[in-house]
């Protein structure tokens, strides 16, 4: 298999632990298993990608290594997305929600997003909603003319 991921063949190497600084540690509100969930999204063109989870420990080496690492909630360990698939994310930035229980990673996303091989976790499965839309605003205080 092609990799395309620097030189660096890491697969059976986990990045080293990172140390997350506490004042952002503190910010964190973790549900019950210690994770926050994780949007990613692609920094080129806005979409939505996929969606992961992160306890501090993948926060910080995400932070600190220009790679998305999750914690796997199936697996119950971390994982680098693209070290199995090559489909690398390289994060372009992170930022924290307002409540502190959600981060947006924004990244480079090589290849596909989702292990299906859609480019987004999104793509297949869209479901019928009724849209809605914002009412007409043509009398906002009463009758104008
Ligand atoms: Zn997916």
């Amino acid at each position: 298999m092609a990799r395309h991921n620097g030189g660096v063949s890491a697969a059976a190497n986990p990045t080293p632990a990172a140390e997350l600084d506490p004042t952002l540690a503190a910010l964190l509100k973790r549900d019950a298993d210690g994770l926050v969930a994780a949007v990613i999204q692609d920094d080129d063109n806005g979409a939505v990608l996929m969606l992961g989870w992160m306890d501090d420990q993948a926060l910080a080496r995400t932070l600190t290594t220009g790679r998305v690492t999750f914690w796997s909630r199936s697996r119950q360990e971390y994982w680098r997305k693209g070290d199995t698939s090559g489909h690398v994310q390289y994060v372009r930035s992170v930022a924290l929600d307002c409540d502190g229980d959600a981060l947006l990673v924004r990244v480079e996303q090589v290849g596909a997003a989702c292990h299906t091989g859609d480019r987004t976790c999104f793509d297949a499965r869209p479901l019928s909603a009724v849209q809605g839309s914002a009412p007409a605003s043509d009398e906002p205080d009463g009758p104008a003319a």
